[in-house]
């Protein structure tokens, strides 16, 4: 098998049936592969009982699946798991299962590193290496539900590692398949992506009309300091990413989630919380304030006093906002974390 066969996982149902009929198979395979890959979430196809020896040889054959394989888990006290995916080419990615009582929710990777730089993020210390394709982005999730039988995958969050709109076609179609009625059928209002703040896609994004939520990591109330900590601000401003989320949630009429590290002496007093809250008042959004988790000694999270005055001065100025609850603190938590400790 080579690498110019296609991921299996990464076909929706019709470009499934066209690669299957062209080989000579019957059209009506397609939906039960369709539906072994997706619904079922097989990791094999020896799992997949009508599908007939020959076909299942031949898949084999010419065809990459599975996507990924697990190769660590660490599960943390308050039930949040931690995977670690290998895939074709020896690259290792994270995926973070986090189950509510309500719902279970699945944070994806959506490329093998990220080129973005952020200064406080593990990811970002290792540069891109390569990019997720839309087969290997679902089979995190489709891996989870495999492995996970206390219910279904409720919602799924592109906030692991990677920057999602810097991977573009990918994203798209992955959200596409993983909200296909066939498949694992997830509501796209369960579904968000979340940036650093490139511009050009936000605005792409929004004539997309899929009714995701759309999250944006700020992190700062200023230039200056968005600068030093996210070097995309260099290329695009906040006078030029707030009012492209603005519109975002103008069009989409969908409300728009800021996040927000906290990182102690650095943008966590009354006073930047007062210029968050003058700078994002027009726009219909939700604030989520995430402690910074800390990847190295130069960022550590304020007191749970200081946290909760900076969400008091937000929701005082009328901003709906939130403190993240940290889950998983146990058991390298934030993304990217894992995957370094493994690779040393
Ligand atoms: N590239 C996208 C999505 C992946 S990162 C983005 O940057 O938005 C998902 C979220 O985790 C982002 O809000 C990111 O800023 C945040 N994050 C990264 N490292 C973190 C850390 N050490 N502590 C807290 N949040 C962190
Ligand atoms: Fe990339 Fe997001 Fe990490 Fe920044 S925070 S380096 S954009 S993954």
């Amino acid at each position: 098998m080579s690498s110019n066969e296609p991921h299996l996982a990464g076909f929706f149902q019709l470009e499934l049936r066209q690669w299957l009929t062209k080989a000579g198979w019957p059209a009506f395979r397609a939906q039960q592969v369709f539906h072994w890959i997706h619904r079922r979430a097989i990791c094999e196809f020896r799992e997949a009982g009508n599908l007939p020896g020959s076909l299942r040889a031949w898949l084999q054959e010419h065809a990459i699946f599975p996507s990924l394989y697990e190769r660590r888990r660490q599960t943390s006290q308050d039930g949040t798991v931690k995977y670690l995916f290998g895939l074709g080419d020896g690259e290792t990615i994270e995926a973070v299962m986090i189950p509510d009582e309500h719902r279970t929710t699945v944070c994806v990777s959506t490329q093998v590193g990220c080129a973005m730089g952020c200064t406080f993020c593990a990811t970002g210390q290792m540069g891109l290496h390569r990019q997720l394709n839309p087969a290997e982005i679902i089979s995190q999730v489709l891996h989870v539900q495999h492995s996970h039988t206390a219910g279904p995958v409720t919602h799924v969050v592109f906030m692991g590692m990677g920057e999602p709109l810097a991977n573009y076609a990918a994203a798209i179609k992955a959200l596409q398949l993983l909200h296909d009625p066939q498949g694992l059928n997830i509501s796209y209002r369960r579904m968000t992506v979340s940036t650093c703040g490139l511009v050009p896609e936000i605005r792409q994004l929004a004539g997309e009309g899929l009714p995701i939520t759309l999250a944006v990591s700020l992190h700062a109330p200023d230039d200056q300091r968005r600068s030093a900590i996210m070097p995309i601000n260099r290329r695009y401003p906040l006078a030029e990413l707030l009012p492209a989320c603005a519109s975002y949630a103008e069009d989409t009429s969908r409300r728009l989630t800021f996040e927000y590290a906290l990182v102690k002496g650095f943008n966590d007093t009354k006073n930047d919380a007062r210029l968050l809250a003058e700078r994002i008042r027009d726009i219909h959004c939700h604030v989520n304030l995430i402690p910074v988790n800390s990847v190295h000694d130069t960022y550590q999270a304020p007191t749970a006093g200081d946290i909760d005055r900076f969400l008091s001065i937000l929701v005082d100025r009328g901003i709906q906002a939130s403190v993240r609850r940290e889950r998983g603190a146990d058991i390298d938590g934030a993304c990217g974390q894992l995957r370094q400790r493994e690779e040393g």
